[in-house]
């Protein structure tokens, strides 16, 4: 039996059905679902993903069955919609879209009204009695497979598109500023202008054959596959490039027939906020692609639909309930409406921003819908897209003074929530130049519209303003999904990209000049305005609202109870004062996992200083002395601030040269200061400077050479123990040895805390319990991990250094290549964000695996900066850790990742 390549559906039966995703693409299994739901859907079938690689496996052609195939389905379709394709009384036309199993929005190409040509554009003119239509339908034909099929599409956006020059010109001559207020004859004659452009470029002829026609848009579409803005999105969002996409062949309905005639984009519910009912938008007597292009501003679903197609309303209004029932979640719908009557053209999953996906999991969980192991899922809710809830909304005082100053400019449709200000910068290429000159820039990206070309430049940008475009354009999409705060259709902005300027109200503002946009409102504000924490925020940290206050605090925390029912694996902060440590807790975490001692030492460097350019022992210990009682302080602070939590603190770190003034100048003052000669100083910095100090003199290298400084530390964290064991808190220290290879190193410096913790058990006449463990961040560590494990009593992988020492890349130095890497399909993200799972995965594994033969029942974690990104959480828990430890605002975003973690292990 040869391979089934074409699934058909119409007429209330479809091949197909939801679940066959990997086959029939999103688009083309969500058609034939709804098809079979009894839902209208216009005739059509889909051409699967396997003819895609195929297609890439065999120079760009097809398997030798697919012809027949396609033609009985399109046999299939005609008898469905009772119309003929190419008939030249009463044609069938189709439209031609890509599909992939997930949604790439604008991201690959389309052909609509395929099968029209000299002749059959008079028959659509008699059938449809409606001349315009039919030459209208011709004209967007020609230029949309013009530009797709037979590339006249310019490369570069900067380009000019032969077609939109030509519109452009017609309709300067013609005195109109919409292509719906061309004639008839002027339709014509651009049609006629349009080939011949055609002709110009290619030297080809347009196609007339229908069926010609049709093979040509499959072939564009498939190749569309590897455009280059294909290409990128499918690296940001971790899409497989072997995926390919499906073809969706579908029966023409038109939603530009008259007055009675519209096509929308709507969600079920909001995609920027969460608020239940409907939103989108919609043009009357129009195609599809002019609401997504944002050429002209559509109109509102929720606002004016109702009034303006009652019926068509209603019956939408059913549809998105049956939907939602069916899919269990939040749809994000095409629909166009024929005569009065409602056809639907795609259903999927919505795209929402964190605040949204948030409220309209608990929203469902409340209605019944779904239950809260189903809201917590990652395809719900991206542990990382809780970050928005973190993010600095605008504060009211700033704003109001704003306002009061004449600073508001205009306001348009609030896409996506949050608050930023930044610098004016029009094009997307610009964006990307000055961020990668400078990382931390502040930009917002002011266009007229965006299109998927400018998906580079939406990522560095804060935040998006447009000025044409509703709630459903290109960039209230991108920016959704990306977390971006966005404002689109502000369409008083008058942007001249020549001289980079952007009028309104009769101000001029240019390029670099400072702009807000407050992404919950729509408002747009000259200036910087400033920003103040979330609600989120200011009912966990700065107490300024209590929780009853905050629905969205209180959705936040429902949402964070159910993931702590279900997550196995703790989550632990990374914090070395009191009150980063204080925030940790209430964001939920369970202890410290990493206080890095060296950080509290920046308050007191010029002791530090001293102890370091200690030339003999009593020196160094007099130096030391001097730094105990602060280091002590440090310690009872963060052992207080955690109460009774556990705290894990690791030993000095980092090479002593990076303490020292390197500068004339600085080596002077310092000298001045603690009354050392300088050119004793100059003479230190210079003996203790390393060629590669990440690899040099660092971690327990300078405990097991200085003795004296893990013996001073060891002294304050015991000495602080017993000081609050006396005043009636139980702490239980977990001290860390770093940068441990061989267990001879280990035993070294365990050695010199024990002893340290008898004297001063013995000196205050309290004890606390205490821990004494290793960092594992070298592989030799791992390799020998199970002798290390018979005197450690815990282990914590730092994944920052392990990953540079396994990779043999400095964590320091990889800015220069990691993006050609990533652009180049060398690794498919950057190592020290995500755990290198097949590389430094590996050796954690042994790790673990080692460590517990070692010591059965060891307790493991990890500290290093992957410790609170979401798919390095899933691996911690797949490989048995007992805990991750993150910065603290990463911590609910790790104790989401651990429930969904322990869910998906749970299957
Ligand atoms: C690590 O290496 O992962 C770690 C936590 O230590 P640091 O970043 O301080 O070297
Ligand atoms: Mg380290």
């Amino acid at each position: 039996m040869s391979t089934k390549y074409v699934y058909f559906f119409g007429a209330g039966k479809a091949d197909g059905n939801a679940k066959m995703k990997n086959e029939l693409g999103g688009k083309g299994a969500n058609l034939a679902e709804m098809t079979n739901i009894g839902l209208p859907v216009p005739a059509g079938f889909t051409i699967s993903t396997e003819v895609c690689t195929y297609y890439y496996a065999h120079e760009k052609t097809y398997p030798p069955e697919l012809e027949a195939q396609v033609d009985a389905a399109m046999a299939q379709v005609e008898k469905a919609m009772g119309k003929k394709f190419g008939d030249t009384t009463d044609p069938l036309l189709v439209s031609c879209r890509s599909g992939a199993r997930e949604s790439m929005p604008g991201m690959m190409d389309t052909v609509l009204n395929i099968g029209l040509n000299d002749v059959t554009v008079e028959a659509l003119t008699k059938a449809s009695g409606n001349e315009r239509f039919a030459w209208d339908s011709y004209r967007r034909f020609v230029q949309m497979y013009g530009d797709v099929v037979m590339g006249l599409k310019p490369e570069k956006k900067t380009d000019i598109d032969p077609f939109e020059d030509l519109l452009e010109k017609k309709k300067h001559a013609a005195g109109v500023h919409f292509d719906n207020e061309l004639s008839v004859a002027q339709l014509k004659e651009l049609v006629a202008e349009f080939k011949a452009a055609i002709k110009a470029k290619t030297g080809l002829d347009f196609p007339t054959d229908p069926k010609k026609q049709v093979w040509g848009a499959v072939g564009a579409v498939f190749s569309s596959w590897m455009n280059d803005r294909a290409i990128v999105y499918r690296r940001t969002y971790g899409i497989p490039h072997e995926w390919g996409t499906a073809v969706n062949v579908q029966a023409m309905v038109f939603g530009n027939l008259g007055d009675d005639c519209a096509t929308g984009v709507a969600l079920t519910r909001d995609g920027a906020l969460g608020t239940p009912g409907y939103c989108g938008d919609y043009l009357i007597n129009a195609q599809g692609e002019d609401v997504v292009a944002g050429i002209r501003t559509p109109l509102r679903i929720e606002e004016t639909l109702a009034k303006d197609m009652p019926k068509a309303f209603e019956e939408l209004d059913s549809i998105g309930k049956i939907l939602e029932g069916h899919y269990k979640d939040v749809q994000d719908i095409e629909f166009t409406v024929e005569k009065g009557k409602v056809w639907m053209l795609q259903t999927r999953n919505a795209k929402r921003t964190g605040f949204a996906a948030v409220r309209i999991a608990v929203d469902l969980v409340e209605e019944g819908k779904i239950t809260d192991k189903e809201a917590i899922s990652p395809k719900r809710i991206p542990a990382d897209d809780l970050n928005q809830l973190l993010q600095p909304v605008f504060d009211l005082a700033g704003k109001k003074a704003a306002q009061a100053g004449g600073k508001l400019l205009t306001k348009g449709i609030n896409a996506g929530p949050g608050a930023a200000f930044g610098q004016i910068v029009f094009h997307a290429d610009d964006a990307e130049a000055i961020f990668l000159k400078n990382p931390k820039a502040e930009l917002v990206l002011v266009r007229r519209e965006t299109t998927p070309e400018d998906l580079r430049g939406m990522k560095v940008a804060k935040g998006i303003l447009t000025a044409f475009g509703g709630a459903s354009s290109h960039a209230a999409l991108v920016s959704r999904q990306m977390g971006k705060v966005c404002v689109v259709g502000a369409s008083e902005l008058n942007i001249d990209y020549e001289k980079a300027t952007v009028t309104v109200g009769g101000k001029t503002l240019k390029e670099g000049d400072f702009i807000s946009i407050d992404g919950f409102t729509g408002e747009v504000f000259e200036g910087k305005v400033d920003t103040k924490p979330s609600e989120v925020i200011q009912v966990l940290i700065s107490k300024t609202m209590k929780p009853e206050e905050s629905e969205t605090y209180q959705r936040f925390a429902k949402l964070m109870s159910w993931a702590d029912k279900y997550r196995t694996l703790k989550v632990r902060t990374n914090a070395d004062e009191p009150k980063q440590a204080t925030q940790a807790v209430s964001f939920g975490a369970e202890g410290i996992g990493l206080c890095r001692t060296e950080h509290m030492f920046f308050d007191h460097v010029d002791e530090f200083r001293e102890m370091i350019l200690a030339g003999d022992l009593p020196s160094r210990e007099k130096a030391l002395a001097k730094l105990l009682p602060f280091q002590r302080e440090d310690f009872y602070g963060l052992f207080k601030a955690m109460n009774g939590l556990p705290v894990t603190i690791r030993l000095l770190d980092p090479p002593l040269h990076e303490f020292l003034p390197h500068d004339h100048a600085s080596q002077a003052d310092l000298a001045a200061k603690i009354g050392i000669p300088a050119d004793y100083i100059a003479r230190r910095v210079h003996e203790l400077h390393e060629s590669n100090p990440m690899l040099g003199h660092r971690g327990c290298r300078l405990g097991i050479v200085y003795p004296e400084i893990t013996a001073m530390q060891a002294r304050a964290i015991f000495e602080a123990a017993c000081k609050l064991k006396k005043e009636g808190l139980t702490v239980i220290p977990e001290v860390m040895i770093p940068l441990v290879g061989y267990v001879a190193e280990f035993k070294n410096q365990e050695k010199v805390v024990r002893e340290q913790a008898e004297k001063v058990f013995a000196e205050t006449g309290e004890s606390v319990e205490y821990l004494v463990g290793t960092m594992v961040e070298v592989p030799r560590a791992c390799a020998t991990a199970d002798q290390i494990a018979g005197a450690a009593e815990f282990f914590s992988f730092g994944t920052n250094d392990l990953t540079q020492t396994t990779l043999g890349i400095s964590r320091d130095d990889y800015g220069g290549f990691i993006n050609h890497y990533k652009e180049n399909d060398i690794v498919p993200n950057d190592p020290f964000q995500m755990i290198d799972q097949a590389g430094v995965g590996t050796l954690m594994k042994m790790g673990v695996e080692k460590g517990r033969s070692g010591r059965p029942g060891l307790k493991i974690g990890i500290c290093g900066e992957h410790g609170g990104e979401p798919s390095s959480v899933v691996f911690c828990h797949k490989i048995g850790l007992d805990y991750v430890s993150c910065s603290p605002f990463r911590v609910p975003i790790a104790r989401l990742a651990a429930a969904q973690a322990a869910l998906a292990d749970a299957k």
